[in-house]
């Protein structure tokens, strides 16, 4: 594990699943570590755990966005966790749930990127992380129109961000994960009407034989955050799903 010991590392979503066992990782590692999530009950449950400062903070919103920024002042990683998922076909997605998908999943992380970037490009140093998945640009995934669409935005973002700036030292990456154990994965189960059904049949199509903990994709964020030679990639954790 990357020794993050004087960095500040900034997270959206940290209040549960993936983006909680971020925050917890990156502390472990040495991070100063400012977790921000909309949910300011489930968020608390961070608070106390050494290294980690909670915030309540709506990715959907400018003003809150730049203002916790500005007062956090020095974010050496952003890793931008905050998403939703849709079901539906492309026929069954209404507008709204594309309109959302695409504000919370794409539009969110350019948000927090455009109030980020400057003060990196400033010290020519920074680790942007954006959570993709693999039902994305990788792999059509069915009833995952709304979801599928955004999260191929963030992967072309991600490039987009490599692109035009690992000349000035930023390194951005996307992770895609397969199928990762969390609350609203549950929700996703207990919404079919039958739970361990739905439970049964994401199993079966990991070729690993199980869904991911979120710890597993922690680690790869931790990774992330401390590498410095590998940018504008996508990283694939998704137990061979798509091997
Ligand atoms: P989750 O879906 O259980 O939790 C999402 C968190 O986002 C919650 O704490 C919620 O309060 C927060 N949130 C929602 N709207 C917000 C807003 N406007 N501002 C700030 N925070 C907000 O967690 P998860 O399943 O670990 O998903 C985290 C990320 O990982 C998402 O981007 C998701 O798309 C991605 N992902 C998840 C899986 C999976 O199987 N769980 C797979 C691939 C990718």
């Amino acid at each position: 594990m990357p020794d993050l010991t004087g960095k500040i590392v900034f997270i959206t979503a940290a209040a549960q699943g993936i983006g909680e066992a971020s925050a917890r990782a990156f502390a472990r590692a040495g991070a100063e570590v400012i977790a921000t999530d909309i949910n300011q009950d489930k968020l608390s449950e961070l608070d106390g755990t050494r290294g980690i400062t909670t915030r309540v903070l709506d990715v959907l919103s400018d003003a809150a966005v730049a203002e916790a920024v500005a007062e956090t002042g020095r974010i050496d990683v952003l890793f931008n966790c905050a998403g939703v998922v849709h079901s539906g076909t492309v026929l069954e997605m209404s507008d709204r749930d594309l309109d959302y998908a695409l504000d919370l999943n794409v539009r969110a992380q350019v948000r927090t990127i455009k109030a980020v970037l400057p003060q990196m490009l400033e010290r020519k140093d920074g680790a942007i992380i954006n959570m993709a998945t693999v039902a994305s640009s990788i792999k059509g995934v069915p009833n995952r129109a709304a979801y599928t669409i955004s999260k191929a935005a963030v992967v072309g973002l991600t490039k987009s961000i490599a692109a035009d700036y690992t000349t000035s030292n930023i390194r951005v990456n996307a992770i895609c994960p397969g199928t990762v154990e969390s609350p609203s994965l549950h929700d996703r189960w207990h919404a079919t009407g039958d739970f361990e059904g739905a439970k049964k049949a994401f199993i079966a199509r990991q070729p690993i034989g199980r869904i991911a903990r979120p710890e597993e994709v922690a680690d790869l964020a931790v990774y992330l955050a401390g590498a410095t030679y590998t940018t504008g990639q996508v990283h694939i954790i998704d137990g061979g799903w798509t091997a």
